[in-house]
């Protein structure tokens, strides 16, 4: 497994004789593996001939300065890991590699309707930095596909408008892959590292929440049962920044169910100081 921090070296590897004629897939990363980006390493190893990963914690993502900071840091373990998986190529670029230019005056992406709901509104300009690292990341690998987890379901529809938006939709093809859970159910994250022992325990109650909704769901209202359902992570000790369903092709939030249309339930909520994101599609 090569180890590569430049994307003009990363570019020489792809174009090399050895590999030019190879399909490529992607699942770019913040560190902090866990078996849920395994998953993804593992879905492009089956689907592509050539496997990239890359590693960069984005700073123009974190609208909190604090969680930037506090963001873990494995990367010994993560080279490990990702040599175990068969991982073809890791890209790990520094902060002037991705962003030679500065940090200041980035391009902005128009993401409409996407920016303005869930982790959009409660994370001001995080999806701008999502896609202001993605279109780099994307340039300098140009893969045929790209893994990227349901975990962050607004992620992927942000990603799947950024690839229209750069005019790549033609050349990448997005995949979204299901959430990896602990045995209780908890979505495995890089943030879970940073709950303590009685954290972990309550942590569960976010699954649980989820599985309620999709347990509980009637044609008709839905207002009680997400009221019902943030109710219980407040009572668990959570601070809920949203419980919302929505439809699952647009994310266009609804109190209405149908009876046919596909929805999805989101949510992300603090535990103390660690803010957890987790999504179940209900139907
Ligand atoms: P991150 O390192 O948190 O930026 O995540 C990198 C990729 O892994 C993203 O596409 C995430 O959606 C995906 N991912 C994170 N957690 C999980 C999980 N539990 N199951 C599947 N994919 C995940």
């Amino acid at each position: 497994m090569n180890i590569i921090r430049k994307a003009t070296e990363l570019k020489e590897q792809l174009n090399s004789n050895e590999n030019k004629n190879k399909s490529i897939g992607f699942v770019p990363t913040m560190g902090a593996l866990h078996n849920g980006h395994l998953s993804l390493i593992g879905a492009s190893k089956s689907d592509t001939d050539l496997t990239v990963c890359s590693i960069f914690v984005n700073p123009a993502q974190f609208n909190d300065p604090k969680d930037y900071e506090k963001y873990p840091n494995t990367i010994e373990k993560d080279v490990q890991f990702l040599k175990e998986a068969g991982t073809d190529l890791v890209f790990i670029p520094s902060v002037m590699e991705i962003y030679s230019d500065g940090s200041a005056n980035l391009e902005q992406y128009d993401l409409g309707y996407l920016e303005t709901i869930l982790e959009g509104e409660y994370r001001p300009g995080h999806f701008q930095g999502v896609c202001q690292v993605m279109s780099r990341l994307l340039r300098a690998v140009m893969p045929h596909q790209l893994f990227m987890g349901q975990k962050d379901y607004q992620q992927c529809m942000v990603i799947q408008k950024l690839l229209r938006l750069i005019h790549l939709d033609q050349t990448i093809s997005l995949q979204v892959c299901p959430t990896v859970r602990e045995a209780d159910g908890l979505a495995m994250s890089s943030r879970n590292l940073r709950l303590n022992e009685q954290e972990r325990k309550k942590a569960v109650a976010v699954s649980k929440a989820l599985q309620f909704v999709k347990e509980g769901i009637k044609p008709g209202d839905l207002t009680r049962l997400e009221i019902e359902a943030a109710s219980q992570l407040s009572s668990n000790g959570f601070k809920v920044d949203y419980f919302e369903i929505a439809q699952a092709d647009s994310l266009v939030l609804t109190n209405e169910w149908n009876g046919k249309s596909k929805l999805v339930a989101l949510t992300a909520a603090f535990l103390n100081q660690v803010r957890l994101i987790d999504n179940m599609l209900l139907n």
